[in-house]
């Protein structure tokens, strides 16, 4: 098959009150292929300020009825959204290609984002019976309704590394909830999440869902900003997240936070290390070339197993294909942008200059291609030190630290010993011990034997400690968090 080129360059618009359009200026920006970077993918509409106003006025507009509607007549649309996402399979292949082209990340896993997407919707409606109980709380001395209503407009603000399930996990959720929505996904991901909203989009009464995409710097905090924004939720990086709870205090508008992350492992000294157990920390460590909020980032494993597991990932780890992600024979695709790929090669040549043993892993069939794009096999770094970029900081790519542990309690210690609190995991066989240290971890998750988005219950709350983050998205928390508390009271006897 010859990949090149396998579709022609698409221009994506902005959605603002039930239409695609331009941007006012008529501006776009082009999006490369990241495999190969002098392939154009398409070009995305450049929206400023005026843009951001036009779209937060009209999802303004379209708050009343919106919140006006059951639950149930929301739950019904989302369903439907949900059906007609994965409904028409050629138009799910080619959106599926220009997420691959525009990204990096492999075909498998764009498909795995757009049935997590729909999924995710199906699991917000699901909560519309529950959301449509209040509490009653009966006097004396008073009655009172403790019910909840929805926050009014909020921007919804999206990364590039898992665009669609991340709008999976604040999209349904501000839906349900009786929000209306602008949606800016990032620069660096724009054109098959931009179609994919628009589908939505089109589904809902106009003004409900309004995308617009550009650069951040013009339009970024024009969103955060808006006086009738009336909530963020922001998936980023923790120095972005800083700026955006600043600029949100303006209007005092609340914040939901979901950052960077620097997720430890333990591996116990009974843990069970077959090639199944392998294959998940890779996946856990190198879904989408290890650019995962939620990736494994800190190997810690006990000493007496170090050497065995150093042999299992080094093998599990060279079976690897490293490669255009069009392709099926391609395990793991390039890093999204130049960027990235520096912070990831800087941390790898830091440690390498520091005196640890770096192995690069993986089969490259096209050296070319691989000298080209922006890729970086997947990358052990044995026992590193404790202070080095590679252990401290969230590397975001395809490299992964591995370092001895002697006790559970020092275990505990070293993966508590980071400014970041998003996920974790514990490695035994033994149900109660993995409990228990799981307990003693700062993280919002932690998985037991697994690690990373293939692990995840959907249904519990999502998000991080220190500064992972602040509040939680998915799950029953996940979609409360797009409504206030309100309380009404009368004498007692009035109300009950
Ligand atoms: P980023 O912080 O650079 O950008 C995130 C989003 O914020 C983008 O849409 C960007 O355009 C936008 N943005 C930038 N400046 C803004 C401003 N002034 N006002 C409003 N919006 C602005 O992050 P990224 O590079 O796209 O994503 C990678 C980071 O995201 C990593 O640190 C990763 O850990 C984190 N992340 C966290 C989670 C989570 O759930 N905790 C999930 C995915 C990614």
């Amino acid at each position: 098959m010859n990949i090149q080129n396998v579709d022609s360059p698409i221009t994506t618009q902005l959605f603002i009150r039930g239409e695609t359009c331009d941007a006012h200026d008529g501006a776009t920006y082009a999006i490369q292929n990241p495999a190969r970077p002098d392939e154009l993918v398409g070009y995305a509409a450049k929206g400023n300020a005026e843009d951001v106003d036009r779209a937060v006025t009209a999802a303004n507009g379209a708050f009343p009825a919106w919140s006006a509607l059951s639950y149930e007549a929301r739950a019904d649309l989302l369903m439907k959204i949900a059906d007609t996402l994965v409904a028409d399979e050629d138009d799910v292949g080619f959106r599926s290609r220009l997420f691959c082209r525009e990204h990096g990340k492999i075909i498998k896993e764009t498909l795995l984002e757009m049935t997590r997407l729909g999924d995710r919707f199906r699991q917000s409606a699901g909560y519309a019976a529950r959301l449509a109980a209040d509490e009653n709380i009966a006097g004396p001395p008073f009655d009172t309704i403790v019910t909840r209503q929805a926050r009014g407009v909020a921007a919804l603000i999206v990364p590039w590394n898992w665009p669609l399930s991340i709008l999976g996990a604040k999209l349904p959720q501000a839906l349900i909830a009786g929000n209306t929505v602008v949606v800016k996904p990032s620069r660096n991901s724009a054109l098959a999440p931009s179609l994919t909203l628009h589908k939505i989009a089109a589904m809902l009464p106009p003004g409900v869902v309004n995308v617009i995409t550009g650069d951040a710097s013009e339009i970024g905090d024009a969103l955060v900003t808006h006086p009738l924004v009336r909530f963020v939720n922001f998936t980023g990086s923790v120095n972005v997240g800083k700026h955006v709870m600043k600029m949100a205090a303006e209007n005092i508008t609340p914040v939901t936070l979901e950052l960077g992350g620097n997720d430890a492992a333990i591996i116990c000294a009974d843990a069970q290390l077959d090639a199944g157990a392998f294959m998940r920390m890779y996946m856990g460590a190198f879904m989408s070339s290890g650019q995962i909020c939620m990736a494994l980032k800190r190997l810690y494993v006990h000493r007496s197993r170090y050497d065995e597991l150093i042999d299992g990932m080094t093998a599990t780890c060279n079976k690897m294909v490293v490669g255009d992600g069009l392709l099926d024979e391609t395990n793991m695709g390039p890093v999204n942008n130049a960027r990235q790929l520096k912070v990831v090669t800087d941390m790898i040549s830091q440690a390498r200059q520091a005196g640890a043993e770096v192995h690069e892993c993986g089969q490259v069939p096209d050296e070319e291609l691989y000298q080209k794009g922006y890729f970086q096999k997947p990358t052990l770094v044995y026992n590193p030190d404790s202070q080095l970029d590679i252990v401290k900081e969230e590397q975001f790519g395809p490299a992964l630290p591995i370092m001895p542990f002697d006790t559970d309690d020092e275990a505990i210690a070293l993966a508590n010993d980071s400014r970041f609190g998003l996920c974790s995991s514990v490695w035994t066989p033994d149900r109660d011990r993995a409990v228990a240290l799981a307990r003693r971890l700062e993280a919002g998750y932690t998985y037991l034997n697994a690690h990373g988005p293939a692990a995840q219950d959907g249904r519990g709350p999502f998000g991080g400690f220190k500064q992972s983050g602040i509040g939680r998205n998915l799950g029953y928390e996940g979609v409360i968090q797009f409504q206030g508390y309100h309380s009404i009271s009368g004498p007692a006897g009035w109300l009950s």
